[in-house]
């Protein structure tokens, strides 16, 4: 059913890089497992008298991303001061980017598995892109609040899109895509839950009142920390504006923004007071650090730099492969198998070209053959003994033979996955496993004429149901002749070999 009113999203995001060193020193910036305050310095921890200097990486993925998601990179761009206080901000001022961003504007496109009824792809415009340092981190353990300053220093770009997000489900399907981008580029792991990607988001709604369109002021949710929190949240806060609206609650006089915090436990906002009341940062120029500065041939390299991005892959794969845009869409979501599809496709080109036992219109088919192999029954398998991808023992191009092999129709459809199962545990050759048990597919008709004969009168029985009409009684057959020629014969070819023979 559509919602009584429209919905008005817009998102701030904080992308943490995957830098060696952190923002403004040479602290490792590799925290995971590392015991609290180890990775620090003078700098980092904001000591009197210590000068900070920009690292130059840090700057070079923020660009990348940039130019990523169409931004326009500033030919100077700069630093400034935004003061505030805060135990996890011992300077008393964080180093952010302010009236001189490093990017502006820019866009992506996306696809939204939307309900009939609603847009099912969105045209999603970015105000800015600049660079920051992270915070440290505050942990609160019981009555003690502990502060752990390896995070300080770490660098950060902040995304701002404009308000042009119309549901928490494109919300969600935005994050997804921003953060494949992020994977696709190397500029960060983006992984929600170990908060390398952190969303802020604005809501308000729209509704008719008395035939005029009313808006809601705009709540902000701060840290939301997974795509299942941002949705629900959003769900939660749009319905949350709506109802007290049109109940004439605080929402019809209110004339500034709040900032609500996400219960997941409870599953709704809480007002928060905090730092956010602090709405005077005092913004002004960094002293201790130059302005950056990008020439157009600086853009044009870094531009040449960029890998092909996840949606010119998807429609790259629908074209060039012929996969259904279902597969293309679940194999460049993750770029591991994307590369691992791409490399088997260009081996079973060079198999069955060498091979040359298949026509054009079979060739094309077979790389739809091959994304179902790969998706249905390889990473099935891969999943059920917790082997990641990177770490099998199958190459692409052992994957490919086995493609090529069911593809010329050499085995059959359970014997591939025989062999499937054997490649991943020992990473043997397909052809080898083949001859190795026996399951080349006998194609020889006859010898299975003469295995039909054998079953046919070892069942009399079957044979008269048949005859009476009982049709399904001949699959019973199909089957022991499988079983008599070890499941090497071509099902269909039996099916039709002993139609021939009881007709008679
Ligand atoms: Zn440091």
């Amino acid at each position: 059913m559509p919602l009584p009113y429209d919905t008005t999203i817009g998102l701030e995001i904080h992308v943490q890089l995957k830098t060696a060193s952190k923002m403004f020193c040479r602290c490792s910036n590799d925290s995971e497992g590392v015991q609290p305050n180890t990775l620090i310095c003078p700098i980092c921890v904001g000591h009197p008298g210590t000068l900070p200097v920009i690292n130059e990486q840090a700057i070079t993925m923020g660009a990348r991303m940039a130019l990523a998601i169409e931004c326009t990179i500033n030919p100077q761009s700069k630093f400034d001061r935004k003061n505030y206080f805060y135990p996890d901000l011992p300077k008393g001022y964080q180093i952010s980017q302010y009236d001189q961003p490093l990017g502006i504007g820019g866009h992506i496109d996306i696809e939204v598995p939307a309900p009939e009824g609603q847009r099912t792809s969105a045209h999603i415009r970015f105000n800015r892109l600049h660079m920051e340092e992270d915070a440290a981190k505050l942990m609160h353990d019981g009555a003690d609040s502990l502060v752990d300053y390896n995070r300080g220093g770490t660098p950060l770009m902040e995304i701002v899109t404009e308000p042009d997000i119309r549901s928490p489900l494109e919300a969600k399907t935005f994050l997804q895509e921003l953060r494949l981008i992020a994977r696709y580029l190397g500029v960060s792991d983006a992984d929600m839950e170990k908060g390398h990607l952190r969303c802020d988001a604005n809501v308000s709604v729209q509704l008719d009142q008395n035939g005029v369109r009313v808006t809601t002021p705009i709540s902000e949710i701060k840290n939301l920390n997974s795509f299942k929190a941002v949705e629900s949240a959003l769900i939660y806060e749009a319905e949350r504006l709506y109802q007290d609206y049109i109940a004439g609650g605080e929402t019809q006089t209110r004339k500034n923004k709040i900032t609500v915090g996400w219960d997941e436990q409870k599953g709704v906002t809480i007002m928060q007071r905090g730092k956010e009341e602090a709405h005077d940062y005092r913004y002004f120029p960094e002293p201790d650090l130059p302005p950056l500065h990008f020439s157009h041939e600086d853009i044009d390299a870094l531009r040449a730099s960029l890998p092909e991005l996840p949606a010119h892959r998807r429609e790259r794969f629908q074209t060039e492969y012929t996969i259904s845009k279902a597969d293309a869409h679940i194999l460049v979501d993750d770029k591991a198998l994307a590369e691992f599809f791409e490399k088997s496709a260009s081996e079973l080109a060079e198999w069955m070209s060498t091979d040359g036992v298949l026509s054009a219109d079979s060739q094309t088919k077979s790389y739809q053959l091959l994304a179902n192999w790969l998706l249905n029954r390889f990473v099935a398998i891969l999943n059920d003994k917790k082997i990641p991808l990177v770490d099998t023992k199958v190459t692409p191009e052992n994957f490919a033979q086995l493609i090529a092999r069911i593809a010329e129709k050499k085995i059959n459809s359970s014997s591939a996955q025989e062999v499937l199962g054997i490649m991943i545990d020992t990473g043997a050759d397909t052809d080898q496993i083949i001859k190795e048990k026996g399951l080349e597919q006998v194609s020889d008709e006859g010898l299975i004429k003469e295995l039909c004969e054998k079953v046919i009168n070892a069942n009399e029985k079957v044979v008269a149901d048949i005859k009476a009409g009982k049709e399904n009684a001949l699959m019973f057959l199909v089957g022991q002749v499988m079983k008599e020629s070890k499941g090497t014969a071509q099902p269909e070819m039996v099916k039709e070999i002993l139609k021939g023979i009881l007709s008679k």
